[in-house]
């Protein structure tokens, strides 16, 4: 509660003082007495001797029936009825009976008083039936002259008044715990208010028609200012409008009244509820257009009915506060990737071109150094950052944090048209750490036909790709990329299941010494047939098994394949031949990789210097020192190590003397050129003589044509792959070349 003197719950809905009363005849409703008699002078006498009968300073309300069939007809199209003078004997002997139970059982109302009544003496129902049925007179009609009919019709509505209040008041709680248990689950302030009003209504049993209005910014707000936040029946329009804008003055100063005095107000027309609130929750006043006075038990129940829903109104308050931790980023107090969503969707749903673009920036930095930052730095990182953000792209634009160093800002197309990469990176902090390794992915959100969540994700691996890609800086958006990524996002999926359920399988390329021809090794080349029975070529699902990492798993079942096919090939007296293996930076760089590879090698019973690892000069070249200890390593361990596509990287030329390798593979682009411009120094002739210099063996990929193979072996090349000799394989295939190499097949 909120600094009022008003202590306790009870005074949750404290009443005006009353104006008007229960004998306001606008409020007053007849009681309704029933005769069922098939006596018309029966009837006309008692319609005399009740004339002037007044019960509470009420006039009776009297109906007549002729019969139980018709009482009954009657009976179920006038709920309330109070009494019932009814004569046992009318069609049947048991007429009158039979209606009574009809009454009790069939129509369900247990309220309504029975009086019965006859002309002949001893025709009583027994005492049993009397009670079962709640019978609580029996006269004879020569002993009901008009005193005691009125005394009896005065005890009688008495009793229903009691039993009909009681019965009343269960039903309004019932109704209220039902209310309560429909507002409690409710978050939102409009949503419960106008579930509010109609359970109001449907307490009170008036059509709902009426306003709820909440001090909404702060508790002392100017009364005309508050919100309507829930409106029905004649007021609907009015929903969001200022309380001023209510333009039904009476109700309009009801309300401000309510508000303003702290209070419940009745009138004869309506019904207006005072919530206090409190620190965490505002004041609000409900009105109801009730067209009638609430009574004394109503207002007992408007009581219980307000404290319930007081209750639900903190709890939605509540759940606007959770819906801020929600909302936000718990370390950076700006927006969250939760919030990001929900706007980006709002502009996605909005008619018409929204002018609005999404700009994802991603510091690197961080995802990749947080480890070494340490937390304290990482944080003081990432906080600099969100900073920086607010100050390049300040208000309508949204800042909000995705995860890690991940950050997206949602504003106007030509505020986010500058590029974050060049100013977050040219910070002129001198005393602290500079962002570094910043990327960013901009979608321009006209003409982006998808889902918040799938622009955020095509942010996403827009960014992932650039990184990917070995790029850096800025990208945007445009759908041919949107289909590129996902594309690559399915065949990722896909092979992610085919590395679980080992579906790669290996092919064997033949590679023969130039000198005779003959088959001396091979290379293991990875096959991949989709779901859908197409082969995909590896240089496609090798870059996708670099970028998620599958490239791990991947190679290592290439790897075991390649030591099967060695293990065949020894068995079959072919214990000399070799399979290289393709190696992946990634895998490389894994400080188990040599470990694993031995332990494989060495479980298949084989010498390591049947398995050949091809590295790319990238591979090496990244990370030269550690590259370069690996490859000592599986040299000093005996494992043959070639250079793959030697030629094609820039630095090849200047490091390769200190690499640890056995063997150059000159890249078939190279080959290729062989031939075409006779006699000048080609790049082959270069790599060739370079092989010979450092002592390593060069091989020659791609070999297509004849001319290319005496080329390469008059050049001094010793060894070569490619179709002339063979295409890659199954390893049964190649093991059958090598049988018929060998005379054996
Ligand atoms: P790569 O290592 O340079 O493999 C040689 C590629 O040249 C193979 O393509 C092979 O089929 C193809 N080739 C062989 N002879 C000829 C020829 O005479 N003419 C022409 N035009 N092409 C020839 P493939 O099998 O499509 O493999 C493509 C690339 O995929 C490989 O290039 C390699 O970089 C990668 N790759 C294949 N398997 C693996 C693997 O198990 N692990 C890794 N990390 N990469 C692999
Ligand atoms: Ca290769
Ligand atoms: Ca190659």
């Amino acid at each position: 509660m909120s600094g009022n003197a008003r202590p306790g719950d009870e005074a949750m809905l404290a009443f005006e003082p009353e104006r008007g009363s229960d004998h306001d005849p606008s409020g007053v409703v007849p009681f309704t007495i029933l005769s069922v008699d098939d006596d018309p002078a029966f009837q006309q006498s008692l319609r005399l001797a009740l004339r002037d009968f007044r019960f509470q300073g009420s006039p009776l309300q009297l109906l007549t029936a002729s019969s139980a069939a018709e009482a009954e007809v009657l009976l179920a199209r006038t709920p309330g009825v109070s009494a019932i003078l009814l004569d046992v004997v009318m069609e049947t002997d048991d007429a009158g009976l039979r209606l009574v139970r009809a009454v009790r059982e069939e129509l369900g109302d247990r309220e309504v008083r029975i009086i019965l009544v006859t002309g002949q003496p001893g025709v009583a129902p027994m005492q049993q039936a009397l009670d079962q049925l709640d019978i609580s007179d029996y006269w004879l009609k020569t002993d009901l002259h008009r005193e005691r009919l009125q005394g009896v019709l005065t005890g009688n509505l008495r009793t229903w008044r009691e039993i009909h209040a009681l019965g009343r008041a269960k039903r309004g709680l019932q109704r209220i715990v039902h209310a309560g248990r429909q507002l409690a689950g409710l978050r939102d302030l409009g949503d419960f208010s106008q579930r509010m009003l109609h359970e109001l209504a449907e307490l009170l049993q008036v059509p709902p028609e009426g306003l709820v209005c909440v001090r909404a910014e702060h508790p002392e707000a100017p009364a005309p200012q508050a919100r309507v936040v829930g409106a029905a029946g004649r007021f609907a329009a009015l929903n969001m409008r200022r309380l001023h804008e209510v333009d039904e003055a009476g109700v309009r100063d009801l309300l401000l009244r309510a508000l303003g005095g702290r209070t419940s107000i009745g009138t004869p027309a309506s019904q207006v509820l005072f919530f206090d609130g409190d620190a965490s929750s505002p004041d609000a006043a409900v009105y109801l257009a009730t067209g009638r006075q609430v009574d004394a038990e109503e207002r007992e129940l408007l009581r219980v009915f307000a404290t319930h829903a007081n209750a639900g109104m903190v709890n939605v308050d509540l759940a606007a506060r959770l819906d801020q931790v929600a909302y936000q980023d718990g370390l950076l107090g700006i927006a969250n990737g939760n919030l990001l969503q929900r706007e980006l969707q709002r502009h996605l749903d909005a008619p018409g071109p929204s002018g609005q673009a999404m700009l994802m920036v991603d510091l690197g930095q961080y995802t990749h150094g947080s480890l070494a930052l340490g937390p304290e730095q990482g944080d003081l990182l990432l906080g600099r950052m969100a900073e920086r953000l607010r100050e390049l792209y300040p208000p309508p634009c949204l800042v909000a944090r995705l995860h890690e160093g991940t950050f997206a800002v949602l504003g106007p197309a030509d505020m986010l048209a500058t590029d974050p990469v060049a100013a977050l990176e040219s910070v002129d902090n001198d005393h602290a750490l500079p962002f570094l390794g910043v990327d960013a992915a901009r979608i321009a959100l006209d003409g982006y036909h998808g889902s918040a969540r799938e622009a955020t994700s095509a942010g996403l691996l827009l960014l992932r790709g650039l990184r990917a890609s070995g790029g850096h800086g800025v990208v945007d958006y445009s759908p041919e990329t949107e289909r590129d990524n996902r594309r690559r996002f399915l065949e990722s999926r896909a092979l992610y299941r085919a590395v679980g359920e080992r579906a790669i399988r290996i092919e064997l390329q033949a590679q023969v010494s130039l000198a005779d021809g003959r088959v001396v090794g091979a290379e293991a080349l990875a096959r991949w047939t989709g779901e859908d029975g197409v082969e995909v070529p590896p240089g496609r699902f090798i870059p996708i098994a670099e970028a998620t990492g599958l490239i791990v798993p991947l190679g290592t079942q290439v790897i075991e394949q390649a030591c099967q096919a060695l293990r065949a090939m020894t068995a079959a007296g072919f214990g000399e031949q070799t399979v290289a293996v393709n190696v992946s930076p990634l895998q490389l760089r894994r400080g188990e990789f040599v470990e694993e590879l031995l332990a494989i090698v060495e479980r298949h019973g084989l010498s390591p210097r049947r398995l050949e690892v091809e590295i790319t000069e990238g591979a090496v070249m990244t990370d030269y020192q550690a590259g370069r200890e690996v490859l000592a390593r599986l040299r000093r361990l005996g494992f043959p190590v070639a250079v793959d596509d030697f030629g094609t990287g820039y630095s090849s030329l200047r490091y390769v003397h200190s690499l640890p390798v056995s063997r150059l593979k000159l890249d078939r682009g190279f080959t290729a050129e062989i031939g075409s411009g006779a006699g000048e120094r080609s790049v082959a002739d270069m790599i060739i003589a370079l092989g010979r210099r450092l002592g390593v063996d060069v091989l020659a990929e791609g070999v297509e044509t004849p001319l290319q193979a005496q080329w390469l072996q008059a050049h001094g090349c010793h060894c070569a792959q490619g179709w002339l000799f063979a295409r890659p394989e199954p390893p049964e295939a190649f093991l059958q070349r090598l049988r018929a190499q060998a005379g054996r097949a």
